[in-house]
């Protein structure tokens, strides 16, 4: 796999969409690895990754979207 953006070979993939990314063009995004809820306080929380490897291409949203017509 190469890089996306400059067509050399990629250290890292994307998290979010696949992308091959070198050192130089590869960035860091928060990764909501998972959501669960506290025990202490009934609160949804995130269990995040803070340097998951980003292509610095693709746009991760923070929020889930809503995605009314797949109903
Ligand atoms: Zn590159
Ligand atoms: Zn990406």
């Amino acid at each position: 796999m190469d890089c996306w953006i400059c067509e050399r070979p990629a250290l890292a993939a994307c998290r979010f969409c696949g992308r091959g990314a070198c050192r130089e063009h590869a960035k860091s995004h928060p990764f909501v690895l998972d959501v669960y809820r506290g025990e202490k306080h009934r609160s949804l929380r995130a269990l995040v990754v803070e340097d998951a490897i980003h292509c610095g291409v693709c746009r991760p949203r923070s929020e889930p979207v809503d995605m009314p017509e797949l109903e």
